[in-house]
Order: structure tokens, then C-alpha cells, then sequence
């Protein structure tokens, strides 16, 4: 039996969890495949991009410091003030590897601006941007994404905190990249702006995360739960941990979100366990919300099956329109995650330290 190494367990301050996620790795804008990006300076700071053994500044404020990044087969092409580089992989970041403000636009779709490092790489011909972000930006950026206007802040708040949580325990979903920027790990997309409800909110909870058994939980949510939340083990996935329960969300068992849908008897067999891997296999074919949740009882109708279910999402975890229901009735954040969580604590995300003395 293995057993716990007790001085090393005793760095560790008391209340707080094994957590050392400072920044997280996100893979942004890969909903467009893009073939093409452009990178540009938005903040006080040049940019220093390196590529091929070459370093270069971008400047800001300047229309003709633009970076074009284009992918050529298996090579990204770089072109800026008429000169071209060819390189496998390119990385820009401030001047002393910090991070920077910058701006991604891919060209005719849209344009972005971030703060972090900013990797890109080739993948199967398309553009691979990954940008290395500072884990508060990262959830007050998510926070911003994923949240309704005029969501009560106690509600923004524990929002805050199940996606820190999910940021320091869930990492590890992709391989080019820990997280996307879409709803598969958590919607992501500009950060927004110092003193907006999503940034006092990330701040006001600052390195709070859900602990399970002294570990960080990879705590998820979801628009509305039609009444009771799923457990992973509902939907066929991984519960990561921390087992999740089944809860009874009052406002969504009273007011349930109905939905009705009808689909061909080929679809209702793929989602005939009810498991999210079904429903999302569906989803990607006929589209975004196509079936809007896994919880659902189909009835056939001739050739077809017509679903009618209750909810919005995949059901686990934290009730957006349950936690707000109970937020305009006074509750604060950790009493909403306590609903949600339960069985679960309070801990902190601690700075990294080098497990270097062991003797
Ligand atoms: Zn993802
Ligand atoms: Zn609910």
C-alpha cells in the first residue's frame, strides 16, 4: 500500500489543494480550420515573433507591421513588409517572453484580441494558434463567454469558480493544446474589459477552486437541467474523480425548459442510451442544439421518432438557471456551489514550487 510522504504534504498550507496551474493552454479560432491569420500588435508593447532561428518585432500602431500567416501543405509561410519566411512553427510573445497584447484576425471571418503567448503550428494543412494565458484572464474570459447579460454576480461568481476548477483539473483534452475555445472544454473569447461584471467577478474569487479529496475538481455546467442534474455516469462519460450526485434543482423542476424534436429512426438509435457522445455525434451533423439535451423520452411516430425532453445542455454539475433562480433569492456563490457540489471544499490554486528537496 502506498502511503503519503508526509514532510512534503506539510509545504502544502493548510485548506488548500495540489493545484499549479498559473496559465493555461488554449487552441483558439480552430472552429475555422483557418489557412490564413494575421497577427498584429494591439496593446503599448511590440511583439517579438521568432520563427525559422529569425527574430522580429511588431510594432504597434502600425498598418504595415501585420504578420501574414498562411499555411503551405506542411509549412507555414510568414509574410511581413514584403519579406517571407518559411518555418515549421512560429512563437510570439512580449520582450522578455511575457506576456503581450495581440490582435488574430482570420481574414474575411473575424478578429480577436488576447493577452498571452501565442504558438502557431501546421496540422494536417491547417493552422494550429495556441495561446499560453494567465489562468485568471482565462476564466474571466470564460466567465464573459459563457454567461447571459444581466447574470446576478453572485452567480458570475461561481461560475468563476467552477470554470477555474475546471481550467486546473481537467487540462489534458486535446493534444495539441489542454483546451478549445468552444463549449467541448469552455466557450472562450475576448477577455473583457477591467471593472466589467465577468472581471469583478473572476477577481472577487481569485485562485478559489472545488476541491474533492484534497484535489481539484474538473467542476462543469450547464444552461438548464429540466429538474435534476445528470451524473457523468448518465450521459457515458468520465466522472474525473469526483463521483457528482444527482441534485433536485427547484426553479428547473418547476419551470422545466420542455423542447420537442423529431428524428429519423437512424438518429434516435444513436441516441437511444442517452449518453452525450450520441447527442453530440447528432448535433455536429444537423447542427448546434439539434437536441438540446440528453434528458428525453422518444415516441415513435411513423417512419421517425419525435423526442420530448426537458433541459439545455448536458446536465452535469452547476444549473445556470437554477444557480440564478437561487441567487435572486438571496444566495451567494458557495451556497449555489455547495446545491451543486456536494460533498466538496473550498481550496486554493497554489504558486508552483519545484518539488526539488526530497532528502
Ligand atoms: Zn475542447
Ligand atoms: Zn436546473
Amino acid at each position: 500500500m502506498r502511503w503519503n510522504w508526509i514532510p512534503l504534504l506539510l509545504t502544502v498550507p493548510l485548506g488548500s489543494s495540489l493545484a499549479n496551474a498559473q496559465s493555461v493552454r488554449i487552441g483558439v479560432l480552430g472552429i475555422f480550420h483557418p489557412h490564413q491569420l494575421t497577427l498584429s500588435a494591439c496593446g503599448a508593447e511590440a511583439i517579438v515573433v521568432t520563427a525559422s532561428g529569425q527574430t522580429f518585432f511588431l510594432q504597434p500602431g502600425s498598418p504595415t507591421e501585420r504578420l501574414q500567416i498562411r499555411a503551405s501543405g506542411d509549412i507555414l509561410l510568414l509574410s511581413l513588409a514584403g519579406k517571407e519566411i518559411r518555418t515549421s512553427k512560429l512563437h510570439a510573445a512580449g520582450r522578455n517572453q511575457d506576456a503581450v497584447n495581440f490582435v488574430l484576425d482570420v481574414p474575411g471571418k473575424l478578429e480577436r484580441r488576447y493577452r498571452g503567448t501565442l504558438d502557431v503550428k501546421i496540422v494536417d494543412g491547417v493552422l494550429v494558434p495556441v495561446i499560453t494565458m494567465d489562468l485568471e484572464t482565462a476564466v474571466a474570459s470564460v466567465v464573459q463567454a459563457e454567461s447571459l447579460p444581466g447574470t446576478p454576480f453572485e452567480v458570475l461568481k461561481a461560475q468563476a469558480v467552477v470554470t477555474r476548477s475546471y481550467f486546473v483539473a481537467g487540462a489534458g483534452r486535446h493534444v495539441e493544446f489542454d483546451f478549445c475555445d468552444l463549449t467541448h472544454c469552455q466557450f472562450l473569447r475576448e477577455a473583457p474589459r477591467p471593472g466589467s461584471p465577468a472581471a469583478r467577478a473572476a477577481e472577487a474569487t481569485r485562485d478559489l477552486i472545488i476541491t474533492f479529496d484534497d484535489k481539484p475538481v474538473a467542476a462543469m455546467f450547464t444552461r438548464s437541467c429540466g429538474g435534476h442534474t445528470l451524473t457523468p455516469a448518465d450521459i457515458g462519460i468520465s466522472s474525473g474523480g469526483y463521483p457528482y450526485f444527482s441534485v433536485l434543482c427547484d426553479f428547473c423542476y418547476k419551470n422545466p425548459v420542455r423542447w420537442s424534436r423529431r428524428v429519423t429512426s437512424k438518429d434516435a438509435v444513436v441516441l437511444s442510451d442517452h449518453h452525450e457522445a450520441g447527442r453530440l455525434a447528432v448535433d455536429r451533423r444537423l447542427g448546434w442544439n439539434a437536441v438540446p439535451s440528453n434528458n428525453f423520452k422518444e415516441q415513435k411516430s411513423g417512419t421517425e421518432f419525435i423526442l420530448e425532453g426537458v433541459g439545455q445542455g448536458h446536465g452535469v454539475g452547476l444549473c445556470q438557471r437554477g444557480a440564478r433562480a437561487m441567487a435572486e433569492e438571496g444566495a451567494g456563490f458557495h451556497e449555489i456551489i455547495d446545491h451543486y457540489f456536494p460533498n466538496t471544499s473550498f481550496g486554493h490554486v497554489v504558486p508552483h514550487t519545484p518539488l526539488a528537496h526530497r532528502n
